[in-house]
């Protein structure tokens, strides 16, 4: 019975005493863009833009780029829904012919994500020309984010270069030091994403490609749910959204605590949604919240989840 009903939610998405939770996709290309639409969404929370250019050894024209967003920005046109495109996420574990630096010592802590257009600011630039001539086009609301963002002024920049465009910019938190300044960043952008994986990675200094260190690249990590109380405190205040795009999300169990730690929307790869979203909905605000608290409390994740789960009464 209890798969059937995970199998029939269809929303309305959020708590069961009614606080909205916007559920989105991650999403690659046009297909699984078109794919998500299925699902119970508002849209999508992540598009990894650096997966359209993986087999590309020459960076695409701003033309075939904007052909390219246009085809995921489409499916999502119309009121109440959105797109938040990332822009390339190049290096490291997704190295990317045209903009990854070759040999470097430790690529993971590198010249990735962002951090790329500090040498070569056009690369953004042409990419957030694409992005803007894509959701002109579609007409299609369109945030952008950056990656990998570590600084203030990192912040600041890219959000008046989106700006600049008239779209809505936001950031990425997965560097425990844009986290922490969570406050400072929403002061220079419109909204932050939490990429939990990365976040995981950075706070716990364990690759997250490592199996063997699989107990330490656990988003239950109470240091990393610290982390992301402080961001969505900081959105709370500041009035602005907060959300999670990392695997978190899609965990039911810890999306909940999610939602207790104060974050507005979860994005995750389509096939989750519905059991997030079922689970979301079977439990109050105030539940949710008891759950957080259980969860930061603990000092592993095994405790974190034990905890969450016995407030959750299942
Ligand atoms: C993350 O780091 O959690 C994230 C969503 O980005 P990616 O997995 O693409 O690095
Ligand atoms: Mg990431």
């Amino acid at each position: 019975a209890q798969r059937a009903a995970l199998a029939s939610w269809s929303g309305p998405a959020g708590t069961a005493d009614g606080r909205p939770v916007k559920l989105l996709a991650n999403v690659a290309d046009a297909a699984s863009a078109v794919a998500a639409g299925s699902e119970p969404v508002t849209g999508i929370g992540l598009f990894r833009t650096e997966l359209c250019f993986l087999d590309r050894a020459e960076e695409p024209s701003v033309e075939e780029q904007a052909e390219i967003y246009a085809r995921v920005l489409a499916p999502y046109a119309g009121e109440g829904r959105h797109v938040v495109v990332r822009t390339l996420d190049a290096g490291s574990d997704k190295p990317i012919a045209f903009a990854t630096h070759p040999d470097e010592e430790n690529p993971a802590l590198g010249v990735r994500g962002l951090r790329l257009s500090f040498a070569d600011p056009g690369l953004l630039h042409r990419q957030l020309d694409a992005v803007a001539i894509a959701a002109e086009r579609t007409g299609t609301e369109t945030w952008v984010m950056a990656p990998m963002v570590a600084t203030v002024a990192e912040a600041r920049d890219f959000g008046s270069a989106v700006r600049e465009r008239g779209l809505k910019p936001g950031v990425m938190i997965e560097v425990p030091s844009a986290a922490l300044l969570a406050h400072q960043v929403l002061e220079e952008v419109d909204f932050l994403s939490i990429g939990t994986n990365d976040l995981t990675q950075y706070t716990m200094a364990a690759d997250r490609m490592a199996t063997d260190l699989a107990h330490l690249t656990d988003p239950w990590q109470p240091a990393v749910l610290q982390l992301v109380a402080i961001a969505a405190e900081a959105g709370r205040r500041a009035g602005k959204p907060v959300g999670v795009c990392g695997e978190a999300a899609a965990d039911p169990l810890l999306a909940c605590v999610l939602v207790g730690l104060g974050i507005t929307s979860l994005s995750m790869a389509a096939a989750a949604v519905r059991p997030v979203g079922a689970r979301v909905s079977g439990v109050v605000a105030a539940t949710c919240e008891e759950m957080a608290e259980a969860a930061l409390a603990a000092v592993d994740p095994a405790t974190a989840r034990s905890a969450a789960l016995a407030v959750a009464g299942a």
